[in-house]
């Protein structure tokens, strides 16, 4: 995929991460679980790239390998045209202040034993920044940003909603005042009518911080409005890379179609002609030959059994890997002439 360094914030090119899996009485590596499998794109200042797919695709493991959460198997990130990956942990430090992370489940990640506010204060202590005052001043900061009072900075995790545990989440990320966030199914655990609140205070802040995001999610339906471009991955590859237009009114990858398929519209008049996917998606350490979706396909020829299509474009920003590409509408159907 071509793409001008300039304009991108980050430019991944041929990320794989395995887990090895050792066996045998000399404990060798018998296999990898082929958890992300040879992917690149790019993600430019500003903008949004959402990475959607069924568990087990790959898509949350990509978001951490580009952080270096998890040590990539090869390949290259660069951030700023600085490839990540050629780095030493320690000349990492920089790039992990501009770089973080939102999980999806914030609770998690929180000390129990801790007020919020301290929580929130731990990468500044950790990167050795500012003063006790400025570091509570900058905690301050981000959690009225989020819609968080004062008040809520001596309060424990198991005080606040899961909404706003989320937003502490999302102030823990900003109080390092980062260029770009990867935001792994921030959403997922929550109820839909807190979903629409965390989603539009992602957006406010994107525009009034001029921020770019990764958002992680297993549901196209969740990342419509906060898209700029959408990937849709299956089993560690990328199966369709476009616009969040194209995506959601031309979609031609018969997974993708598949998944708008489920997409409710919040129309009770209009109703998705739905397609349901048989079979579970295979293992990743023994991943079907050729196209990997093939076994699930309801296009399946001979061809996509033995060679893998390539990731290519099909029209200008609109990228696919399949031989046989659909012509789905927006409706969850498939145009027939
Ligand atoms: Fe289906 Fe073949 Fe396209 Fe794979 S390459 S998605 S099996 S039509």
């Amino acid at each position: 995929m071509q793409t001008t360094q300039s304009e991108n914030l980050i430019e991944v090119r041929n990320m794989v991460k395995y887990y090895p899996i050792q066996g045998g009485i000399l404990n060798r590596v018998v296999a990898n679980v082929k958890a992300v499998d040879n992917i690149s794109f790019s993600i430019k200042k500003g903008e949004t790239l959402s990475l959607v797919g069924e568990s087990g695709c790959g898509k949350t493991t990509a978001g951490h390998t580009l952080l270096r959460l998890h040590e990539p198997t090869s390949g290259e990130v660069y951030y700023k045209g600085v490839n990540l990956f050629a780095l030493k942990e320690r000349e990492m430090k920089p790039y992990r202040r501009d770089m973080q992370i939102v999980f999806q489940d914030p609770y998690g990640s929180l000390d129990p034993r801790l007020p919020i506010g301290e929580s929130i204060a731990e990468g500044l202590k950790i990167h050795h920044i500012g003063s006790a005052q400025e570091r509570f001043e900058r905690v301050l900061q981000a959690m009225s940003r989020v819609g968080l009072q004062d008040f809520h900075a001596l309060r424990y995790p198991h005080e606040f909603s899961g909404g706003q545990r989320q937003r502490i989440g999302i102030a823990r990320a900003l109080v390092m005042e980062p260029k770009f966030i990867v935001l792994d199914e921030p959403v997922s655990a929550l109820d839909v009518s807190i979903q629409a609140q965390v989603l539009n205070i992602l957006k406010d802040l994107q525009d009034s911080l001029d921020l770019t995001y990764l958002f992680v999610a297993h549901n196209l339906g969740v990342v419509e409005h906060i898209s700029t471009r959408v990937a849709v991955m299956y089993l560690g590859k990328i199966a369709e890379l476009s616009t969040r237009e194209e995506i959601f009114e031309h979609p031609a990858h018969p997974y993708t179609i598949a998944l708008l398929s489920a997409v409710p519209i919040p129309n009770p008049k209009i109703r998705r002609e739905r397609i349901i996917l048989e079979g579970d998606v295979p293992s990743a350490l023994n991943p079907p030959s050729g196209c990997r979706f093939h076994p699930r396909c309801p296009f399946a020829t001979e061809i996509c059994s033995q060679e893998e299509p390539e990731l290519r474009e099909l029209m200008p920003e609109h990228f696919i890997a399949c031989h046989h590409p659909q012509e789905g509408t927006s409706s969850g159907g498939i145009k027939t002439s």
